[in-house]
C-alpha cells in the first residue's frame, strides 16, 4: 500500500511538541500538510509552523478541530490518504483525570478514526501512542519476559486513580486497534515512544517533556535526583519514525521508539557536566525521603513505591529492523534540549 505524496496529509495536534518536528519533516518532503489545531488564530502556536512552511517546498493549511467535537476533523481529512494522530493531552498533574485526560484521549481517538472511516480516500492512520500503553510502573518490568518491554506487552496496571495519563494512552490505543479491525479501508500503525526530549520547533511548549527539563534548570533537583529509570527518544528521531511508519508500505503493528535506557540521575549528570553553573544535584535522593515528600514534588506515594529504584529496559529492535531507524545518543538530545530551553527563555541563563 503506497501513499500518494501529491495528496495532503492530516496531522492532528499540529501545534504540539512532537507534531512540530513531524510537520517539519513532511514539509521538507514537499508535502501538503493539513494541520488540525484547536485554535488556528493563536499566532504564538502557529507562527513557528508558518515559518517552517516559508523555508520548505511544502505547504500547510490550518483547520480548526477539537478532539471532543465530533466530526470536527472531517474537513481537514478531505482528500487525505494518511492521518498522523498525535493530539492527546500530555499533562501529569490534573484535577479531573476523566475529563482532562481520558475523555480527550479516548473519545478523541474515536472521533479521529470515525473521520478516517468517513474519508473514502483514507489508506493509513499512524497513531502516536506511548510506552505508557506498554507499561504502567517500572516495577511491572519484573513480569516482562527478560525484563524487557516489547510491542507484545500491554499496560495492565494503570487506572483512573493511579497513573491516569498512562491509562488514557492505553485505552486510546486499544480503542484504535478495535476500530481498525472493524473495517478494511485503512490500516493502523502505532508509534510507542518513550520519554521525548530534544529541541522542538517552539520553545514555548507545554508538553510534560518541557516541565521536567525546566525543573532541572530551576534547581528543583539541586539536592539530588530521583532514581527513576526511563527510556528517552529525541523528538527529531521520533518525527522520522512517524514519517517512516506513514510511508513504508510494509509498516505494521506497534513500534517502540526509544533511543536508550537512561534515568533522571543520568540526565541530571549529563546536563550538570555541560552546564556547571546550574544548581543540579547528581546524587540519588533516597527512596524513603522521596516517598515522604512525594505530594510536594507532584508525585503520589504509590508512584514512588512502584517506580523508584527499578531498572528500565525496552527493545527498539522492531523499529530498527522494519523502519530502518537509527537513533541519536540521549546525551546529545539532553544537552541540545537544555540549550534550546535556555535560548528560548524557558530556562534562565546563568
Ligand atoms: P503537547 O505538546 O502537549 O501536544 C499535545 C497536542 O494535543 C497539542 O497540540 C494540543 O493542542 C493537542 N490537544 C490536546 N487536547 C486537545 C483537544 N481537546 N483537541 C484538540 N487537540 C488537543 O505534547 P506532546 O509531548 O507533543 O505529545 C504529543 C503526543 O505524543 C501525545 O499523544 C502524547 O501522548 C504522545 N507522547 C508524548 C511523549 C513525551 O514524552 N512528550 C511520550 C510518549 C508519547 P494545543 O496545541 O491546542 O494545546
Amino acid at each position: 500500500m503506497n501513499i500518494d505524496k501529491t495528496k495532503p496529509v492530516l496531522v492532528t495536534g499540529a501545534t504540539g511538541y512532537v507534531a512540530g518536528r513531524l510537520v517539519e519533516r513532511l514539509l521538507q518532503e514537499g508535502l501538503t500538510v493539513h494541520a488540525a489545531v484547536r485554535d488556528p488564530e493563536n499566532n504564538i502556536k502557529t507562527a513557528p509552523l508558518k515559518e517552517l512552511e516559508s523555508k520548505s517546498s511544502g505547504s500547510i493549511k490550518f483547520f480548526k478541530a477539537d478532539l471532543l467535537d465530533k466530526g470536527s476533523f472531517d474537513q481537514a481529512a478531505e482528500h487525505c490518504e494518511l492521518i498522523f494522530h498525535t493530539a492527546s493531552p500530555f499533562i501529569r498533574n490534573v484535577k479531573d483525570p476523566q475529563k482532562d485526560l481520558i475523555n480527550p484521549a479516548l473519545e478523541g481517538t474515536r472521533n479521529v478514526l470515525e473521520t478516517a472511516n468517513r474519508t473514502n480516500t483514507m489508506k493509513r492512520v499512524v497513531l502516536t501512542s506511548s510506552c505508557a500503553a506498554i507499561y504502567g510502573d517500572a516495577v511491572d518490568l519484573k513480569q516482562a519476559p527478560n525484563n524487557t518491554l516489547t510491542e507484545e506487552i500491554w499496560n495492565t496496571s494503570s487506572s483512573l486513580e493511579h497513573q491516569p495519563y498512562s491509562y488514557s494512552k492505553t485505552l486510546a490505543e486499544k480503542e484504535a486497534w478495535k476500530l481498525a479491525s472493524e473495517q478494511n479501508n485503512w490500516d493502523l500503525v502505532t508509534i510507542n515512544p518513550s520519554f521525548v526530549i530534544g529541541p522542538g520547533i517552539n520553545p514555548n511548549g507545554t508538553s510534560e517533556s518541557f516541565s521536567i527539563f525546566k525543573q532541572i534548570g530551576k534547581g528543583d533537583f539541586k539536592m539530588g535526583a530521583p532514581e527513576m529509570n526511563i527510556g528517552c527518544i529525541d523528538v527529531r528521531d521520533l518525527a522520522e519514525a512517524h514519517y517512516r511508519a506513514g510511508f513504508t508500505p510494509e509498516a505494521k503493528g506497534r513500534y517502540i521508539i526509544s533511543s536508550e535506557d537512561t534515568g533522571f540521575l543520568q540526565l541530571a549528570s549529563v546536563i550538570r557536566k555541560k552546564y556547571p553553573n546550574y544548581p543540579i544535584g547528581t546524587k540519588k535522593v533516597p527512596k524513603w525521603l522521596l516517598w515522604l515528600i512525594a505530594p510536594t514534588v507532584g508525585m503520589t506515594r504509590s508512584e514512588v513505591s512502584k517506580n523508584i529504584g527499578y531498572p528500565w529496559h525496552a527493545s527498539n529492535e522492531k523499529s530498527v529492523r522494519e523502519l530502518n531507524m537509527t537513533y541519536r545518543p540521549v546525551e546529545q538530545s539532553a544537552v541540545e534540549f537544555f540549550q534550546f530551553l535556555i535560548d528560548g527563555g524557558q530556562i534562565k541563563k546563568r
